[in-house]
């Protein structure tokens, strides 16, 4: 492959053992656990199992990466593992005696955990059509990989006052939310040259907000000074003390505008006379193998035709396809991942990325291979039926296995599909809506950023708690900066899927 996953050295994956082993003797606690183990992205679940969060930068995968992953579930995890919101990968249900297991079959095959959660550098995102757009700018995945593969080897981006979370856009279109992230990057060019609009301190959760324009225009080959000026910045002044006020958002908010840009730019200063090592670009190909060793299935069936027109679109590599696959709440079946991993092996080793909406995007199909990946795609993907809307809505895993949240929005999501199919709505016309439930305030399910969004929380009415939902409407992009969507009612749960209904029937 010509990228590469950062990798979690032997020595981290010896000492996280230790801990574990300690954990399993009672020895230590679980909240003392937590401390070791959630810097590398393994988080205890409620049934008292554990989740194993694997880094893809830029949502990339190789298919025998992918294959590698669901036999490694399948053997240690559950018999489904996940698509996270930030292009990752979760393996669920790991017994503490698997966890160390697991690390070590990952770095078999060059995957790693290393800042999957905790106060750290979290997954680097990019536009997962990045490479293959016909409206681009130009490609951002090997910056996204590139200044993941730098960061996770300096020690201080495990040791920040809270997450850092990087985005790169590869275009004004903006599908990774780079102007709601602590540091988004967003492809432009000037005078023939490459660069970014740079955005700083936005974000969701608890006290959302969009992120301020830090540069108009930067040349890319100083993309890494931004970043870890950005960073030693957040190490040096960030609250270490309150960690609800310790995200760069908030840094920005305390010290004002104008002192944290000169703060910023000492920082920017110190670090380009540090003279720091070039970013290593790799050039990441978008091509089918030479000889793909498949028989075409050239297909002219109706349902064909209908999934092709909503789920396939025309790379700018012409001749050549990317595919849309649609998981329920992102939940992918080890044998399913396997038998796709074996076909799309066949077509092209850089053919899949995750998407924001936990869904995989395959690229690089020939237009007469197309029929091949359908027959295997209706299998594993019952969504790929249906119109793209709901695959796209988002829920998250919400009180059924969230330790902190309250409402289960998944429950929700599963009584609207059911509803939409009782009362035969076509959504065709809506394949971009984004209806987006969290299970609390704190929007993992990115419910700010959504047409419609939905935030879960307990109201007391005459002493009884009831679910409630809090409704957010109309993120949108106004003069550069990303509104969120506005708060503007609260109803109860049981409301909730035909508010739904009414607003998509409006829409239609
Ligand atoms: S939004 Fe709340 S309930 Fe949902 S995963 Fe995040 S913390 Fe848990």
């Amino acid at each position: 492959m010509n990228y590469q996953s950062p990798i979690l050295l032997d020595s981290e994956i010896n000492e996280l053992e230790i801990y574990i082993n300690k954990f399993i003797a009672e020895e230590i606690s679980a909240v003392e656990l937590k401390h070791h183990l959630a810097p590398a992205g393994i988080y205890e679940q409620k049934n008292k199992m554990f989740m194993v969060r694997i880094r893809c930068a830029a949502g990339i995968i190789s298919p025998s990466q992918l294959k590698s992953v669901a036999l490694i579930s399948q053997k240690f995890a559950g018999n489904e593992f996940h698509i996270t919101t930030r292009q990752q990968l979760q393996l669920h249900d790991v017994p503490p005696e698997n966890i160390a297991i697991v690390l070590k079959e990952l770095k078999k095959v060059n995957l790693a955990l290393r800042g999957g959660g905790g106060n750290t550098l979290r997954n680097v995102i990019a536009s997962p059509d990045s490479g293959i757009s016909e409206s681009e700018v130009f490609d951002v995945a090997p910056y996204a990989v590139a200044i993941s593969n730098k960061l996770v080897t300096e020690a201080d981006s495990f040791k920040l006052p809270r997450k850092f979370k990087i985005a790169f856009a590869n275009s004004e279109n903006d599908n990774v939310y780079a102007r709601c992230t602590d540091l988004g990057f967003i492809a432009s060019e000037k005078d023939g040259q490459k660069g970014f609009k740079v955005f700083a301190a936005g974000g969701m959760g608890r006290k959302a907000q969009s992120g301020n324009i830090l540069h108009d225009f930067i040349p890319e080959e100083e993309v890494y000074f931004v970043v870890e000026a950005i960073k030693k910045l957040f190490d040096k002044y960030g609250n270490r003390e309150n960690r609800n006020q310790a995200r760069i958002r908030f840094l920005w908010n305390s010290l004002g505008k104008e002192k944290f840009i000169e703060l910023y730019n000492e920082e920017l200063e110190n670090v380009k006379n540090s003279n720091p090592e070039k970013l290593v670009l790799s050039d990441i190909e978008n091509k089918a193998n030479n000889n793909i060793p498949l028989d075409e299935k050239i297909l002219t069936s109706e349902k064909f035709s209908l999934w092709k027109k909503r789920y396939a679109r025309p790379q700018k590599q012409t001749g050549l396809f990317s595919v849309d696959i649609p998981f329920i709440f992102g939940n992918i079946k080890n044998d399913d991942a396997v038998t796709l991993a074996d076909l799309i092996s066949k077509i092209s080793d850089n053919s899949i990325r995750f998407t924001l909406n936990q869904n995989i995007m395959l690229r690089n199909i020939p237009e007469n291979f197309l029929g091949n990946i359908y027959e295997i795609i209706i299998k594993i993907s019952p969504l790929s039926e249906k119109s793209r809307f709901l695959g796209n809505c988002i829920a998250c895993t919400g009180a059924a296995v969230c330790k902190i949240g309250i409402a289960q929005p998944r429950k929700l999501l599963k009584a609207l599909s059911d509803k939409l199919d009782e009362i035969n709505l076509s959504l065709d016309e809506l394949p971009d809506m984004k209806i987006y439930l969290s299970g609390c305030p704190n929007s993992c399910g990115q419910h700010h950023i959504a047409d419609l969004g939905f935030a879960g929380r307990i109201k007391r009415i005459n002493d009884e708690r009831k679910f409630y939902y809090t409704v957010f409407k109309n993120a949108e992009v106004k003069n550069d900066i990303l509104c969120l969507a506005k708060e503007i009612d609260e109803i109860p749960e049981e409301n909730v899927v035909n508010y739904i209904i009414e607003y998509l029937k409006k829409h239609i």
